[in-house]
């Protein structure tokens, strides 16, 4: 555009000059030659009138053998520039000759007739035509014509390219100036170019303005529309960049590609490469929610409680996590998805180890004895529930333990409530150490009483008799209450095998409380198995 500018016009008047140099050049080498031969041919036909109005003259002189006229006969020719020479003769004696005779080139011969007989020929007049006066002229006005008719070259060269240059290179200049000016980034530079002529340029600039206007909107359109999305991306990522919440994206590979700050906080044993899922213990649920998400239509968000993998000695740590499907690719993800293409995931993770302990504890709670730590029997009716399900579906067999401790009101009585409290403690260590292994359920049913149950594949009462008798054993056992004094206490157990017995947890439970007041009335501190005879 820059080589461009302002250079058309001496470019046209140089190609101007050189073609009319060139022509004029050439024309002035035919002109000279023509202007040789045509000064020739003039200055013959000069030199013959001359010789022609001399011819009586001469025919006087040699008639009359008068030497001297001769003599000024000749000379009277040399005076004249275009003869070199001339002589006249005849045949008698008379023979005059002046001026330059030795280029014989071009003699004009004139033969001189009798005065009184023009048939008869007396003698002959050469003239030598001065040859080099002939060329010089020649050239002298070959060489001015040639020089007018460069001058009118070089006249017509300037009047075209100052032609060229008002009406056409100017304008272009103009607009290429104007041109230069205008900064797309800048649209207050894209200003109506002008050109008052409706010639070819007018029509040019009138479409560049049409164009520069459309562009102008659109240039304007973006700007605004850049400058919104800017103004929103910083807030999004001064979002992203303080939340307290940690956000994350994870790709196809369950890889992290983008974290932010608080997500490094919540997670500090995260380094680049280490998947997400490996993350957290639940590792094999986690990458199937995923799956989920990235598969199933219907499902753009998933949320659930992780437990953070811990390192050695570091405390549990729980996070609360909802993926979401990052929805400016669903639609290319629909369509990719046929190519194997998987769209990102955006992970928003609260840390909830405070909560999630909270609601640990409260479960524990509500499921547990808070003095043993034992299942209560709430948390006891519930397991019993699902065990006489199981064993119904499997065909096994759940052999259901009622213990009740043997006099251990005196306990409390003689030494304390807090004595008794670390009886019931002791008691129940040593009734998981003695269900241990099988210890579906060991709670503590309420007071003094206890049960226990496990799932058998088949019956073997000699079995089922010798754990009973190591339970009693188990109580028999004195227990310390403190570092001096220590009680015995013993146990009356009773024994119900479902679903041979009973097949719901009321009738099993019934049964036990039956065949255990049985012992109780028995004498206590044995075991027995329920008998369906009973009255
Ligand atoms: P039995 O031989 O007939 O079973 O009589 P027992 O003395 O063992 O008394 P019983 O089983 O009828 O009653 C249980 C007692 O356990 C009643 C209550 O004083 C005591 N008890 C219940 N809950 C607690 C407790 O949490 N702590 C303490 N220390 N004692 C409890
Ligand atoms: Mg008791």
């Amino acid at each position: 555009m820059i080589s461009f500018s302002g250079k058309i016009y001496i470019k046209v008047a140089r190609a101007i000059a050189i073609g009319a140099i060139g022509t004029s050049l050439i024309t002035s080498v035919i002109l000279y030659f023509n202007a040789i031969s045509s000064e020739q041919s003039k200055a013959e036909a000069l030199i013959e009138q001359i010789g022609a109005t001399i011819r009586s003259t001469a025919s006087i002189a040699l008639y009359v053998q008068d030497q001297e006229l001769g003599q000024e006969i000749v000379q009277g020719l040399v005076i004249n520039d275009l003869i070199a020479g001339a002589s006249l003769s005849d045949s008698l004696s008379l023979n005059v000759s002046y001026g330059d005779l030795s280029d014989n080139k071009g003699v004009i011969r004139t033969q001189v007739r009798h005065p009184f007989i023009p048939e008869q020929s007396i003698g002959q007049l050469l003239i030598h035509p001065n040859r080099n006066y002939i060329q010089r002229i020649a050239q002298q006005n070959a060489i001015n014509d040639a020089l007018l008719l460069l001058l009118y070259s070089a006249i017509a060269a300037l009047f075209v390219s100052v032609l060229i240059h008002k009406l056409l290179t100017q304008p272009i200049q103009d607009l290429t100036q104007s041109f230069l000016k205008i900064d797309p980034r800048n649209t207050e530079t894209m200003r109506t170019l002008i050109h008052k002529d409706n010639d070819e340029i007018g029509q040019l600039v009138q479409g560049i303005n049409d164009l520069m206007g459309e562009l102008k909107i659109t240039l304007e359109n973006e700007t605004s529309l850049r400058k919104k999305t800017q103004a929103l991306e910083s807030k999004f990522r001064l979002i992203f960049e303080q939340a307290s919440a940690g956000i994350c994206l994870i790709n196809n590979d369950n890889m992290i590609s983008v974290a932010n700050p608080a997500f490094n906080v919540i997670m500090p044993n995260w380094t680049e490469g280490v998947p997400f899922t490996h993350l957290f213990e639940n590792v094999d649920q986690l990458a199937s929610l995923l799956i989920r998400i990235r598969n199933e239509e219907s499902v753009n968000h998933l949320s659930i409680d992780l437990k953070c993998q811990s390192q050695l000695g570091q405390a549990n740590k729980w996070v609360h996590c909802l993926f979401s499907r990052v929805t400016s690719q669903r639609a290319s993800t629909r369509q990719s998805s046929s190519n194997g293409h998987s769209p990102l995931i955006e992970v928003i993770m609260y840390d909830i180890t405070v909560r999630a302990e909270k609601e640990r504890r409260a479960r524990f709670e509500a499921d547990h004895d808070a003095l043993t730590h034992l299942k209560n029997r709430r948390a006891g009716e519930t397991v019993i529930d699902s065990l006489i399900q199981k064993v119904n579906v499997m065909d096994m067999a759940l052999v259901l333990f009622m213990i009740d401790l043997d006099k251990f009101k005196p306990v409390n009585d003689t030494y304390g409530h807090d004595a008794g409290d670390r009886v019931l403690i002791e008691v129940a260590s040593r009734l998981k150490t003695v269900f241990d292994g099988k210890d579906e359920l060991c709670s503590r049913w309420g007071g003094d009483e206890f049960v226990a149950a496990y799932v058998v594949n088949t019956i073997n009462i000699p079995e089922i008799e010798a754990l009973a008798q190591s339970t009693l054993d188990s109580l028999r056992h004195p227990i310390d209450i403190s570092s001096d004094i220590s009680c015995k206490i013993g146990g009356s157990i009773g024994v119900v095998i479902a679903p041979q017995h009973a097949n719901s947890t009321k009738e099993l439970l019934a049964c036990a409380d039956k065949t255990m007041y049985r012992v109780k009335e028995n004498g206590r501190d044995h075991f027995e198995i329920y008998n369906p005879d009973w009255q």
